[in-house]
């Protein structure tokens, strides 16, 4: 019997990592994206708590190969240092032009079929929607831009404040990283963001020094991307449509999990999509397989991570979780397990 053809709406991480490893069964796969390759992206670019083991079974370690390892990170309130802490394990540093580009190569050379400049519009059975957040009223907006000859304090600096937080980290060839989150009422339009962007959100949500810091340093213009309109959590859509990555679900960036995540949900859905592909399996069950084990695997940290979010943008909340890890009464490795 022939083998079902399994059509991934984005080509992203969740919808390139899926098929990946859906070739590296014979599956037969179409990935639809809209846009094309390379491209920057708005991320934070810190991938953390993904298993080696993970990045193998989906076949893609290799391209992690000239990520930075991180292993070190320094928290501040506004511009008052708060806490240095060792992570509990690596983390990588990468620009999503260069990881999009390799797996996008690598999905090809693994035969799968991939269409750049195609908006997926169907519905048909055998369709998986990777295709990134769900476009809604939401109350964030995300900059991000890469600099040179920027000095941070530890692998991931963060910044938090009332207004958002930023993060700057090293990814490959030295360059930084620097992403915020910032809260809508930022007066600013992210959708074509011009130079001073960024500095001005910065500067907008109380960080003036981190704002003077990157005005000194290099930014690479053409990395500069934001992104309006969407919320974080369940992107809960009233369809029937089997979903992964951000458009499944938006944990909080601080976290760095969203990529893991989206990993993670390609992972989960390999085995059930195999099954449909053999023609042993319905659509609805596989379906609702991969959502349940999505929910299933993600529920809890999502939980931790959005209550986190909300005391970290409290003053309050500033004082209180480093008393709480300083006097040793939550451990940081603790919460770094939760929201993982
Ligand atoms: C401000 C900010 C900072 C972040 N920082 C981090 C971080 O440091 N670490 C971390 O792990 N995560 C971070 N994230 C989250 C991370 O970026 C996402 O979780 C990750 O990109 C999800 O990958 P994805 O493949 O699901 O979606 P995407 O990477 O968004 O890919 C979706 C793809 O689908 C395409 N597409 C959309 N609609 C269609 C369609 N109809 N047909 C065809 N193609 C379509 C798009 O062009 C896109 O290429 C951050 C997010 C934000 C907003």
């Amino acid at each position: 019997m022939t083998a079902r053809r399994v059509t991934i709406a984005g080509g992203g991480l969740a919808g390139l990592s899926l098929g990946i490893a859906l070739r590296r069964q014979d599956v037969p796969v179409q990935i639809l994206e809209a846009t094309s390759y390379p491209r920057h992206r708005v991320c934070g670019e810190f991938v953390s708590g993904i298993r080696p083991e993970e990045l193998s079974a989906l076949g893609i370690d290799a391209a992690f190969s000239t990520a930075a390892q991180h292993r070190t990170t320094a928290w501040f309130d506004a511009e008052r240092p708060l806490l240095q802490h060792a992570l509990p394990e690596a983390a990588h540093g990468i620009s999503r032009h260069q990881l999009d580009l390799a797996l996008a190569g690598q999905f090809q050379d693994l035969g799968g079929e991939l269409i750049c400049g195609q908006r997926c519009t169907h519905d048909a059975e055998g369709t998986v929607w990777a295709s990134g957040r769900v476009k809604q009223d939401g109350d964030w907006i995300g900059l991000k831009a890469h600099f040179e000859h920027l000095e941070i304090a530890a692998d991931l600096e963060v910044h938090l404040s009332d207004g958002g937080y930023v993060g700057l980290t090293r990814i490959e060839n030295r360059r930084i990283n620097v992403c915020g989150l910032f809260q809508r009422s930022t007066p600013l339009s992210s959708d074509s963001p011009d130079a001073s962007a960024l500095t001005t959100a910065v500067r907008q949500v109380g960080l003036p020094n981190l704002a003077k810091r990157l005005e000194a340093a290099t930014c690479d213009r053409d990395s500069l991307k934001g992104v309006t309109h969407f919320s974080l959590g369940w992107q809960m859509a009233k369809d029937q449509r089997l979903r992964i990555g951000d458009a499944a679900v938006m944990i909080p960036p601080f976290t760095g999990n969203g990529m893991t995540m989206a990993f993670q949900g390609a992972l989960a859905a390999v085995p059930s999509l195999v099954a449909w592909s053999r023609s042993q399996r319905e659509w609805s069950q596989t379906r609702d397989d991969v959502m349940d084990t999505q929910q299933r695997l993600f529920a809890s940290r999502l939980r931790w991570a959005r209550a986190l979010q909300t005391v970290l943008l409290r003053p309050w909340g500033r004082r209180i979780v480093p008393f709480l890890l300083r006097s040793g009464c939550v451990r940081f490795d603790t919460l770094y397990r939760k929201l993982r």
